[in-house]
Order: structure tokens, then sequence, then C-alpha cells
């Protein structure tokens, strides 16, 4: 049965991690873009969900907790989206904690490499973008890239600086796919694949992304994303269909300047899909 037209944005950022708004503002911006349903899901960090969830309350806007862990997986990052968690749940709040712990480490390596290159002040300059001590990403020290002057804006800085075989890019070990998976389950949540299109994995080791999620209990897919062009998204459909996964519609959406889609503006989920969100509602 086609689903009823619901403004669903189930994925993005808040100044807890590496968005430019609090999570109260938010709220208010989804709010006044005319969402129905929000999910918060700052990187590693659950931190934002009640002062987003309380302004949403005020608002009349339909919230749901959420959160993106960072995985490794075949020498890639992978994001798992958590939604309609439980953000107290202590074995997700010990997961997430451990996920964070290495990120200390890891920021001072990437200004070190930075220096290497003669980029000086990276570590502290990235801490000074950051709103959470404990949630420094790289989206901080492109931030810096951009206001010191190395690079014009966020977007160029993921080109030359911070990835896979440029400067600033230090390997690093995030939590197995299968612990990201049970904590959001021992939570209560339903896991999710964030923008799977952005993954760098050949056709194997994508179906062997899917084929490990699915059986550690991930049951649905972000289709329409902010990240994804809609061929990129009609391929993710044919994979939940192919699948049986629910479908996610997501911005991604970590502020006006860095982000290609604002809150709520993604475009619709093909109408034949089961929406995630018909098992948040329940
Ligand atoms: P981290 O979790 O520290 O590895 O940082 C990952 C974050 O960097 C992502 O969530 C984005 O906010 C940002 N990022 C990574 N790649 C890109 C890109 N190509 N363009 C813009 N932002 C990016
Ligand atoms: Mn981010
Ligand atoms: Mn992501
Ligand atoms: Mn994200």
């Amino acid at each position: 049965m086609p689903h009823e037209p619901m403004n669903a944005d189930l994925h993005c950022h808040s100044t807890v991690s590496d968005g430019l708004l609090s999570p109260a503002d938010v709220a208010r911006r989804a709010h006044a873009n005319g969402v129905d349903l929000l999910a918060l899901t700052d990187h590693d960090e659950v931190g934002g969900i009640d002062e987003a969830q309380a302004v949403a309350a005020e608002l009349g806007l339909g919230f749901v907790p959420g959160v993106e862990i960072s995985v490794s997986f075949a020498g890639e990052t992978i994001h798992i989206v958590g939604l309609g968690i439980d953000h107290r749940h202590p074995e997700l709040v010990a997961g997430l904690r451990q996920v964070r712990e290495g990120r200390d480490a890891r920021a001072a390596r990437i200004g070190e490499e930075l220096a290497r290159v003669g980029i000086r002040g990276a570590l502290e300059g990235a801490r000074g973008f950051a709103g959470n001590p404990a949630l420094v990403s790289r989206a901080h020290f492109a931030r810096f890239l951009v206001t010191s002057g190395v690079m014009p804006d966020v977007k160029t800085v993921f080109d030359h600086y911070l990835v896979r075989g440029k400067p600033g890019f230090v390997e690093h070990e995030w939590a197995q796919l299968e612990e990201a998976v049970g904590w959001i389950r021992a939570a209560g949540g339903i896991a999710v694949v964030a923008h799977p299109a952005r993954y760098r994995l050949s056709t194997a080791d994508m179906k062997r992304l899917f084929d490990r999620f699915q059986a550690a209990g991930g049951e649905a897919v972000e289709v329409v994303s902010g990240a994804h062009t809609p061929e990129e998204a009609a391929r993710f459909a044919s994979e939940a269909r192919r699948r049986g996964l629910l479908a996610s519609r997501a911005s991604d959406f970590h502020g006006e300047k860095e982000s290609a889609v604002d809150l709520g503006r993604c475009n619709p989920l093909p109408p034949d899909l089961t929406p995630v969100w018909s098992r948040l509602l329940q």
C-alpha cells in the first residue's frame, strides 16, 4: 500500500558532532522547513537528543532519537544510523563511548600529518571549531583548512586533504559492523545503512556489507540521501526491494553552507518501498 506523504528527515547533525547548528536550532529549522518527523543522528554521540527532543515537543514536531555510528569495514569507514533508540541504554552508551575514545589520538595524528606538509596549528584550529571536545571530526579540520585559506570550501578540502592517499589522512579502527548493529538493537532501535553510494567498495564487498548487516539484524537502508544522486537512489531502491529492507529518507544536513540538501528538502521515496517510519510511528 502506498504510504501517506510524510516529510521525514531521519539523519542530520548538530554541534554535538560536526553540524553547525545547536540541537535546538536543528529542531527549529526542521520545523520551519515543514518536516513532520525528524531524527537527530550525531556521529558516535547522543548528547544532543534531549535538547532537540524538548524543542521538537514544544513545536509539535515529530522526533525520533538517533545516532550515526562509525564502523570499519573492508578498509573503508561505513556509517550505520540507529533510529528510535533508547539513548540512555547502557550497552549503547558504553559502545559509543568506546568509539569516541579513539578520536583524540586520531585528531592529534591528523594534526601531525598536516604539519608534515607545512600546515601548522591544525589540531588547535580543528578543536576551535568543535562544539564537543570529545568529538573532533575531519569536518572540523576541513573548516580550519578553509578559514586558514588553504582551500576555498569544505567540499574541495576532501578532494585534496584528509582522505586516503592525501595529506592529513590517518588509518583508524572504528567499531565492527556487528557491534554497531548490536548496540542499536539492544537499545530498541532500527539499524540503517547510511548513504551506501558513498562507500568505495567492490561489488563483492558491497554485497558482503549488506549480507552481514542483515545477518546481524540490520533492517533498513538510506535510499534517498542528501549524499545520493537520483541514479544512486534508484540503485539502492532496487537493493531495498531485492533484500526486503525498509527505506529511509535523510538530508544528512550539517549546515547551510556545507550541505547540498536542507532539512526536509530531499526527494520523496519511491512509493512502493516500505518507509522505515512505518515502524517508528507504531
Ligand atoms: P570523521 O568521522 O572524523 O571521519 O569525519 C567524517 C565527516 O567528514 C563526515 O561526516 C562529513 O561531515 C565530513 N566529510 C567527509 N567526506 C566529505 C566530503 N567529501 N565532503 C564534505 N564533507 C565530508
Ligand atoms: Mn559529518
Ligand atoms: Mn555519514
Ligand atoms: Mn551524517
